[in-house]
């Protein structure tokens, strides 16, 4: 017998989730992923310690650098991306903020749109600028020729989700991508509430995909983690990234110049992020998230077919104003989500309710399977008031904006019996 599903890039999504990038042969034959336990690794030699040094070796020294549980994940969650590297990091935030530090130094600037997770919004808005790295935010992302004119010759990256927070809204990716590239810049694409089961950024023109491994990946709320997967054809080496290209000169005659472009964003991340930063993700996360990507694309068929049921009961339902889910006929995104996530644009929703912030408070307050929670992508089902937590702060306006008024509620649509979900939402609402 010769298993060789670790390799095969073949293989179907769902088999894939189960078996890339881990050989049983190279680990005692331990069917289940081994977690290294270990701070750092032996070297073995004064020549070998120099080879893994110089990155002519491939191998382990030291923890914060690599760790083979990690690789494992790195490698399976390249694999289910399309992509040609993944670095693991120890939240979705040092994900995000670790890519902008790789890319950009002081001077640069970052395209956003403003329909962000709000600690990605305020990283942007206003932790960067401490360190001169700036953002032009897109006045209005439904049209791509906004992000047209946010570009100028300092700008590093064009960064958006893949659903937007909390409204979910989509963008065209295809469009935003073709302008990003005209200018010679990478699109980024946090793809956390889709994950690469309902959507792969890299097959529309994204070139690095970031997630927060904390939501659908680990998928049960158990661990906090970050992944960044890089397509592997955009060029660094046109002259807008100095640091990419002094990194490639350094290591391209020892790593070989055909691998090393193609993965040379991730091994400046895993040198910046991971080896001065030291957001290095633990092999205990590791092995949980990949535990959870075992049943990704089962969990997200449940996750989706649900927020369909959730959607529509809350749309139909008298005491409920708008529903914001792109699944729904009447989304101003829903011609973009049949397009772009034709297996359904994942769990996420938001909905106002009758009675502003006195109608959403009696919501929260009688729901009784629903769990109120700020976190998100959980196997369990969750609501969160924005207005009073994750857009805490911001003035009315700003609230407006990011579709957040006082009567909003955000639901993460879980994998529960669909029926007990509607009927609780029902009670909760009440007649
Ligand atoms: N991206 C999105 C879309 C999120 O919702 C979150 C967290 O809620 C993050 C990034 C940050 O991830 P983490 O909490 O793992 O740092």
């Amino acid at each position: 017998m010769t298993y060789d599903a670790f390799s095969n890039q073949a293989l179907g999504f769902t088999t894939r989730q189960l078996h890339a990038g881990y050989d049983p042969g190279q680990h005692l034959r331990s069917k289940a992923v081994p977690i290294y336990q270990t701070a750092a690794f032996e070297l073995g030699s004064y020549e070998r310690c120099e080879r893994l040094f110089d990155y002519s070796e491939e191998g382990y020294s030291y923890v914060r650098y690599s760790n083979p549980t990690n690789d494992v994940l790195e490698k399976r969650i390249a694999s289910l991306e399309g992509g040609t590297a993944a670095v693991g990091l120890a939240s979705g935030m040092a994900a995000i903020s670790d890519t902008f530090l790789t890319l950009c130094g002081e001077g640069d600037e970052v395209v956003a749109t403003r329909t962000l997770y709000g600690g990605s919004t305020a990283l942007l808005s206003s932790v960067l600028p401490t360190y001169g790295i700036t953002c032009n935010f897109v006045d209005d992302p439904d049209d791509p020729a906004s992000f047209e004119r946010a570009i100028t010759p300092r700008t590093k990256a064009v960064y958006v989700e893949c659903l937007g927070n909390p409204v979910i809204n989509i963008v065209d990716f295809e469009a935003v991508a073709a302008i990003a590239h005209a200018h010679g810049v990478p699109f980024v694409v946090d793809n956390t509430f889709a994950t690469p089961y309902l959507f792969r950024p890299l097959e529309h023109g994204a070139d690095l995909v970031v997630y927060s491994a904390t939501k659908y990946l680990g998928g049960h709320g158990t661990v906090i983690g970050g992944l960044v997967v890089e397509g592997g054809t955009f060029d660094w080496l046109g002259g807008r990234f100095p640091r990419l290209e002094a990194y490639y000169q350094q290591y391209a005659a020892r790593m070989g110049e055909e691998r090393l472009r193609r993965e040379l964003f991730s091994h400046a991340l895993r040198e910046r992020g991971l080896i001065d930063l030291g957001a290095h993700m633990s092999p205990n996360t590791a092995f949980s998230i990949l535990q959870g990507v075992e049943t990704l694309s089962l969990r997200m068929e449940r996750h989706v077919a649900n927020a369909q049921a959730v959607a529509e009961f809350l749309d139909a339902h008298p005491l409920v104003e708008k529903v914001n889910y792109p699944g729904l006929a009447s989304s101003p995104y829903h011609g973009l989500s049949r397009r772009y996530f034709p297996k359904g644009p994942g769990a996420m929703m938001s909905f106002d309710v009758a009675g502003g912030l006195a109608g959403a408070r009696r919501v929260i307050e009688r729901l009784r399977v629903f769990d109120f929670m700020v976190n998100v992508g959980d196997a369990k089902s969750l609501v969160v008031h924005p207005a009073s937590s994750t857009h805490y702060g911001l003035d009315p306006e700003e609230c407006a904006r990011a579709g957040v008024f006082p009567g909003t509620l955000r639901l993460s649509v879980g994998i529960e019996d669909v029926e007990d979900l509607l009927a609780d939402l029902d009670q909760a609402l009440g007649a």
